[in-house]
């Protein structure tokens, strides 16, 4: 009888059982005993109650800030010295997020191993400062894919694969390899889980299963259940109502799951009397139920939780309190609180950032631009109002310029398709004849290619393959490796982290502090023609970013004698960017905003680190 006391017991009944048939699978799982109805799997070495798991769980509605506030709280954690892991378990069933429009679902965040994910895994990795895999990011078409292939195999002969036990056992087993080897391969203390949607979902229902069947197997002191709930205040009542709370955690509790803590966001800070009537509903005291309102920046939510004691409460809850290094949390807490005054301090200086894109209207499509902007702006000290604006409607040069020279700086983001591509050329030779700051990425300085091409080598019919694949000059084509893989949509462009030799005596040397290498994402199908490189160059165009062994251009930049900031990334640098560390060609950017406006600026101390001059920083380019 396997069932029995809820505390961890139930996960190490079963011996494992070889299966010949699979080469080992339910070996490998430890699990699964042919008479039994149990499927509990265990990764080899894998003990009870090491790691704990705090899972976040939303309702009443979507949009709630769920990643914000994992995320927000993890880092808590982290700062007292435990090693945190997230994962974010979507319900829906494509593999990734690689074929999302970004319109309806915000950026495709890409992960150093080269993973297409959503957003939130971009807010964690800012938050926790931190870079994730694949390992922390679950979709259910990854579950359900895993499974029919095993099933084809053979995996389950004699079974019939269902979503109790072998669905939920893999959710499981996700989970806990994530807790075996969070911390850079080794276990970790704490896995925060956020499941997307709300509860009562209906594709989220066979995590919130599995997630119950992990807190009875792991036991209550290992596994915490937030629920995160939100409070209504109609205008028309002038007052904030808790019912529309009480009935989604009473959907939780109807899965089975009883959580120990609940998070009320709301618009203004979450009254007494409600917060006792959710108490009452909900089995949870008093102490463990906070207000979440809405707050300026949510970079103050850590110290926000902390006043209020929610971490505290999570420690006492996981027994985790012995755990914690006083030390660290105290340094950890002198650097976060310095970056949130200075977050909140009085900007010196104030600029306007045009970012030249397709998606204008939405700003979570480049999330982590808007991000890397605000990075800059706290560490530089500038107020930079950022406009999003849509090229498609830019005909003509004269318009482009009329555009550009309203901004202290452009930046043409990444993006796919032929909408608005030639109005983006067209506002890349005005950045350029301007001598606005300019930063192209990917797409943007592909764009900058062409822009070169056509109107300074004299390449009328310039073009990306990607937009017109009979061009007699295809200064931007398909990278060899990707023109194999043709036809087939998701996972086929060259995604992920690689290095980046930068040339000596760049502007891109200068930025990246004199390093030689760096690292930095792709997302890309189309590269610079290796061909036309030489072409290019002794037209005047510096390709001072390649790849270290392939053909591959991947910074470009115009000497200090043409332009004072003109560069373009095949990479994301957005992606790299940290509120504590900004992405240095952003900060290039931004100082040379300011310097625009204020020529003193360069002068300052940020001045002299970020802004190229030819007196200035020792930096020559050449190369
Ligand atoms: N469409 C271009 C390519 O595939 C640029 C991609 C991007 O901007 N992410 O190469």
């Amino acid at each position: 009888m396997p069932l029995t006391d809820g505390q961890g017991a139930f996960s190490r009944q079963f011996e494992p059982t070889p299966d010949p048939a699979s080469g080992g699978f339910l070996a490998q799982f430890g699990a699964s005993d042919e008479s039994s109805e149990g499927f509990s799997p265990t990764p080899r070495g894998y003990q009870p109650g090491r790691t704990k798991y705090v899972v976040v769980i939303g309702t009443v509605m979507s949009g709630l800030g769920k990643g914000i506030f994992s995320s927000s709280l993890a880092k808590l954690l982290k700062d007292k010295g435990l090693s945190v892991a997230p994962i974010k378990m979507e319900g829906y069933l494509n593999i990734d997020s690689g074929t999302l429009n970004p319109y309806r679902h915000g950026e495709v965040f890409v992960l150093e191993d080269g993973l297409e994910t959503d957003m939130d895994l971009g807010t964690y990795e800012r938050v926790l400062n931190q870079n994730l895999s694949r390992r922390n990011f679950v979709t259910a078409g990854q579950i359900y894919t895993e499974i029919l292939e095993r099933e084809r195999r053979g995996g389950y002969l004699g079974r019939d694969v269902q979503m109790i036990p072998h669905v939920t056992g893999v959710v499981k087993m996700r989970l806990r390899q994530l807790a075996m080897t969070g911390n850079e391969g080794k276990p970790c203390d704490v896995v925060f889980v956020e499941v997307g949607g709300t509860a009562g979902d209906y594709e989220n229902g066979f995590y919130i299963e599995a997630l119950r069947e992990l807190a009875f197997e792991e036991g209550s002191e290992n596994v915490c259940f937030v629920a995160l709930t939100y409070i209504l205040e109609p205008s028309i009542l002038g007052e904030q109502k808790s019912k529309a709370a009480q009935l989604g955690i009473k959907r939780l509790m109807e899965a089975g799951v009883q959580p120990q803590l609940i998070a009320c966001r709301a618009k203004n800070p979450v009254n007494d009397k409600v917060m006792q009537k959710i108490a009452m509903f909900s089995n949870v005291p008093m102490r463990r139920i906070f207000s979440m309102h809405d707050r300026t920046s949510i970079y103050s939510i850590p110290d926000a939780m902390r006043e209020g004691g929610l971490d505290r409460e999570i420690l006492s809850i996981l027994k985790l309190h012995d755990r914690v290094n006083t030390l660290q949390e105290d340094r950890e807490r002198i650097t976060w609180s310095t970056f949130t005054q200075r977050l909140n301090a009085p900007r010196t200086h104030k600029v306007k950032i045009g970012v030249l894109g397709k998606y204008a209207s939405l700003r979570d499509a480049y999330a982590s631009i808007d991000k890397a902007i605000e990075h800059c702006g706290t560490a530089l000290g500038a107020d930079i109002e950022i406009e999003w604006l849509d090229t498609s409607d830019v005909e003509t040069l004269a318009r482009a310029k009329e555009l550009v020279s309203k901004f202290d700086g452009v930046i043409v983001p990444g993006g796919f398709g032929m909408r608005g591509v030639e109005g983006k050329i067209r506002c890349v030779q005005a950045a350029r004849l301007e001598r606005v700051p300019f930063l192209g990425i990917c797409l943007g300085f592909q764009v900058a290619v062409i822009e070169y091409a056509r109107n300074v080598l004299g390449w009328t019919d310039a073009h990306s393959t990607e937009f017109d694949p009979a061009t007699k000059h295809p200064v931007i084509s398909e990278l060899p490796d990707q023109k194999k893989l043709e036809g087939i949509m998701g996972g086929t462009m060259r995604l992920g982290a690689q290095d980046v030799q930068i040339a000596s005596g760049s502007l891109a040397r200068m930025l990246f502090g004199g390093k030689d290498v760096v690292r930095e994402r792709f997302r890309h199908r189309y590269e610079v023609e290796p061909t036309d490189v030489e072409a290019l160059t002794a037209g005047g165009l510096v390709f001072s970013g390649r790849h270290p062994k392939h053909p591959i251009m991947q910074v470009l930049e115009l000497p200090l004698s043409a332009h004072p900031y003109f560069i373009g990334a095949q990479f994301h640098p957005e992606l790299t960017s940290r509120p504590l560390d900004p992405q240095p060609m952003f900060m290039g950017l931004v100082a040379a905003a300011i310097a625009r406006r204020e020529p003193e600026f360069a002068q300052s101390e940020m001045g002299r680190r970020w802004v190229r001059a030819a007196n200035g920083s020792g930096a020559t380019v050449g190369a």
